[in-house]
């Protein structure tokens, strides 16, 4: 097998040649080369780290997973850039956060001057396949860049469905691709791609895209008694959005349905990732290979007055699992307490697969960690700005300070005082101590949104594309809450 540490072809890449960056680079310490890892990287579409086994939750929702994070390293406080998945899966492919990336609305795809994750690895000689499971994720919306497959695993839209039926169907409450069913086809999808790749030379880069765990809430039959009272009979289901009985101040027997049939489409994804690894093992693909598997934002069940996601950037929301394993080189049952971000992803990726050290992202190689060493702490900063919005969030494990939009005051939570006093984000009156900490707070939250600004005006990255909403895409949008107020009443 070639070796594959040099990284060709790069200079085709705008930011790469902007910026003069390394080409070449060796893969080899003292006991020669090795070989670069398969990747696996799977986003789990709207879960939060706190309903997974490994992160504390009393269900067995998460027996596969938690046998990953055994394996590896937990991170316990990472968190995305946003609460939603175009932007967030835009930053996990690019390193960069919203503001510098540019994706941040609907009507946008992102410009293909970006060098992505899967371009880099292309270019490294490495085999990129992407399946996914919900529309955001269709190569209309630009992620599919530097893919040599990338297949759609939406059972209700055509796989040779027009870029305006894609783009109408996302993010529909009752549109098609709420009410799928995508794991199976992407189990199915992976396993014929995987029968073709068993003999091939070079390292492969699988990402997938499970999107059963994002609403509406409908698990397979098998599974949607697993975790509610069987004999409950109230207006409650799966339809987080569209459900008018699901709102702030249901009965608590009703929640519990609808967290009980969101635990149950974890369980079930649950299930196809075991599945596809098992497959991927008796096919011998499982030597060597790097998984990543974390999430591109959470879900509200109204701790702050909200439900689903892209309202908010509160933690329920923005708190993401991380979970990395890499047999025999990343020690097994770690568990790391410090803050890190979704654009770390990129950047750890292409430190362990010998890719450019000088590559400019806004995240970091979280290798040191992931051998047990320190990192200096770092803030998080996010971002919503659907439809206008203007939300930002800085967080560190301490503290979080957050403001709604433009002209709203900054808020600050502790979120680490001893007695906690804001552990759920709650507003607590500002002492004379805490003002003072809210005033700095805010001070480092501009500043981190000015280098953000400033990072896409040194990497002189076009905007992006824009895409014409028609008018039923713009109804549709409007109906999720994606465009327009229709669902502020419900938070
Ligand atoms: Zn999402």
């Amino acid at each position: 097998m070639p070796t594959r540490c040099r990284w060709i072809g790069a200079s085709a890449h705008l930011t790469l040649a902007l910026l003069g960056m390394v080409i070449f680079a060796s893969c080899g310490g003292s006991d020669g080369p090795r070989q670069p890892p398969n990747v696996i990287f799977i986003s789990i579409d709207s879960l939060r780290p706190d309903h997974l086994g490994c992160y504390g939750y009393g269900r067995d929702t998460s027996p596969f997973i938690d046998s990953l994070a055994e394996g590896g390293v937990r991170f316990e406080n990472a968190v995305s850039t946003t609460s939603w998945t175009l932007p967030s899966h835009a930053a996990m492919f690019t390193g960069l956060l919203g503001p510098t990336h540019g994706l941040i609305d609907n009507g946008k795809s992102l410009s293909d001057d970006h060098v992505t994750l899967a371009e880099l690895l292309s270019d490294a000689g490495y085999h990129t396949a992407g399946f996914f499971g919900g529309p955001y994720l269709h190569p209309t919306f630009g992620l599919g860049q530097g893919f040599d497959v990338y297949e759609s695993c939406m059972t209700t839209t055509p796989d040779a469905a027009g870029d305006d039926e894609v783009r109408s169907s996302a993010g529909t409450p009752d549109g098609p691709s709420h009410h799928d069913i995508t794991g199976p086809r992407t189990r199915e999808k992976v396993s014929s791609w995987a029968a073709g790749r068993e003999a091939a030379a070079e390292p492969y880069f699988l990402f997938l895209h499970l999107w059963d765990v994002h609403y509406d809430f409908t698990p397979p039959a098998e599974y949607a008694q697993l975790f509610v009272d069987s004999n409950y009979a109230g207006p409650a289901d799966g339809r987080l959005m569209s459900n008018p009985e699901i709102r702030p101040g249901m009965k608590p027997a009703d929640l519990a349905h609808v967290l009980g049939l969101y635990d149950a489409e974890i369980r079930f994804t649950d299930d196809i990732i075991r599945d596809i690894f098992d497959d991927l093992d008796q096919r011998g693909m499982m030597e060597n290979t790097l998984v990543i598997l974390t999430s591109d934002h959470g879900e509200e069940f109204f701790e702050h007055g909200f439900k689903g996601h892209n309202k908010t950037l509160f933690d329920e929301v923005l708190r993401v699992p991380l979970i990395v394993s890499w047999q025999g080189e990343i020690d097994d049952r770690q568990v790391v307490g410090d803050q890190v971000q979704i654009t770390d992803i990129m950047p750890t990726i292409i430190g362990f697969t010998g890719g450019p050290s000088s590559l400019v992202t806004q995240g970091h190689d979280l290798a040191p960690l992931l051998a047990g060493r320190e990192m200096a702490p770092r803030d998080a900063l996010s971002g919503l700005f659907i439809d206008g919005g203007d939300q930002r969030a800085l967080r560190s494990n301490e503290r979080k300070v957050f403001r709604f939009n433009e002209l709203s005051p900054t808020v600050y939570f502790d979120l680490q005082s001893n007695p906690r006093e804001d552990p759920a984000e709650v507003i607590s009156p500002l002492t004379e101590h805490s003002q003072d900490r809210r005033e700095r707070g805010e001070l480092d939250l501009n500043s981190a949104i000015r280098r953000a600004y400033d990072l896409k005006s040194t990497l002189k990255l076009r905007p992006p594309n824009s895409i014409e909403l028609t008018d039923d895409m713009r109804s549709a949008l409007t109906d999720l809450g994606y465009l327009g107020t229709e669902d502020e009443d419900d938070g």
